[in-house]
């Protein structure tokens, strides 16, 4: 079987045909060029317009990096025709297996673009002897293409989220769709102002805001303002997982200005290496941990005071019942602010400021539980730090799409990987 054969069997395109397959000689990687023609009698489609126009001139070959196989590099060789379109002027031809100047096969791209959800972009580039330029194009490429395909029709819940990233107080906001059937990421913004949310509900478009029913988010106020100002009508509900990490920072507020009191007052350094014993779930320590946290309980420090705050928090969320949960998140906070724990007081502040927001999460029935935002979370943070050789915010949205979007993918006859 010739190597034609077999490309004719994966990748054929219509109105072009395999000539010559060649080994390179003297190349520094094993390659092979397969040469490509031009059907006999077709005509040139302009890559303008896309419509057959007649034939103007003939430019010099060029190479198109195809797919490699058995370690041996593949390109294809080809001499692009230009047209003589009335409509556009003179325009070299449309060539299918590559998108505008190219170098890389689409086919090549969308292999490279596959493995960047597998492995890191820098990973990718070793392991196909590419550039790292090579495989961010290529997801950039599968990006563009998925977002202009994707299906957004029937989208009920979303949530809002932020994560930090680069050094320094830079934020991403994401949006990401969080019904039952469908999660993924949605939208990417540079920055968490208000402008930046509105850019979202204008991205999203105002038919597809009506069908809204359900928006999580955080207590951060311009996304609230927002979010009010652009679809009141769907049910505002702050998620379980952002009022928990907001705890947890109060937490480790205290701790750290306690640890460093004890130890300016020469006292035992019982609060040292407390910091996960105290930020953990309690179900997730280990035994040794439950022994320690016991000892420490047996203090009456403030982090410990806290420490109980927060886990006796956890049970708000296991009402059923919005007035319930209203009732015991009256007495905790009414028990915080008497606690004299500033960082806790001023959670406790925020939580009644935003009580019926809050409560939302019963009239919700517990639908989007604090794992799908918390999931994504962590994953998101994941896939800034894959990407983080660019440095740019643009990588770092093509990255998050690439990795969270869900994006379709064109169907073709052969897949590669
Ligand atoms: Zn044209």
């Amino acid at each position: 079987m010739q190597l034609k054969t077999i490309l004719n069997r994966v990748q054929k395109y219509k109105s072009f045909v395999y000539g010559g397959v060649y080994w390179v000689e003297g190349a520094s990687v094993p390659t092979v060029e397969v040469e490509l023609h031009a059907r006999r009698n077709s005509r040139p489609v302009c890559s303008v317009c896309g419509h057959r126009r007649s034939g103007y001139d003939r430019l010099t070959k060029r190479r198109f990096e195809f797919i490699p196989m058995w370690g041996i590099k593949v390109f294809f060789l080809y001499a692009p025709r230009r047209v003589d379109c009335p409509e556009c002027g003179v325009r070299v031809e449309r060539m299918p297996w590559a998108a505008g100047k190219h170098r890389l096969t689409e086919s090549y791209a969308w292999f490279l673009a596959g493995w960047a959800r597998r492995l890191s972009w820098q990973e990718v580039a070793v392991a196909f002897r590419t550039s790292w330029d090579h495989v961010f194009r290529s997801v950039e490429m599968a990006v563009s293409w998925g977002r202009a395909h994707q299906d957004l029709s029937g989208i009920e819940a979303i949530g809002v989220d932020e994560i930090q990233w680069q050094r320094g107080h830079k934020y991403l906001t994401l949006v990401y769709q969080i019904d039952a059937d469908c999660r993924r990421l949605l939208w990417v913004g540079s920055s968490r102002k208000a402008k930046t949310l509105l850019r979202f509900f204008r991205w999203f478009g105002r038919e597809r805001t009506q069908e809204l029913r359900y928006i999580c988010s955080d207590m951060w106020r311009p996304y609230l303002k927002v979010i009010a100002k652009k679809a009141g009508h769907a049910l505002h509900i702050l998620d379980r997982f952002h009022i928990m990490v907001h705890l947890s920072k109060a937490i480790d507020e205290v701790r750290a200005q306690e640890a460093k009191e004890l130890k300016d007052k020469g006292y035992d350094p019982v609060l040292t290496k407390t910091r996960w014993l105290l930020l953990k779930r309690p179900e997730n320590l280990t035994s040794n941990q439950e022994t320690r946290l016991a000892d420490l309980v047996q203090y009456n420090l403030r982090s410990i005071r806290g420490y109980l705050l927060k886990d006796e928090f956890q049970l708000f969320w296991s009402y059923i019942s919005p007035y319930w949960a209203g009732q015991f998140l009256d007495k905790w906070c009414t028990k915080t602010m008497r606690s004299k724990i500033e960082p806790m007081k001023k959670v406790a502040r925020r939580l009644r400021k935003h009580r019926p927001l809050l409560l939302n999460w019963f009239r919700a029935k517990g639908q989007f539980f604090s794992g799908i935002v918390e999931g994504f979370n962590n994953k998101a943070k994941l896939s800034t730090r894959k990407a983080y050789g660019f440095k740019t915010y643009y990588a770092a949205e093509i990255a998050l799409h690439h990795a969270l979007g869900a994006l379709p993918v064109p169907k073709t006859t052969h897949i590669f990987f």
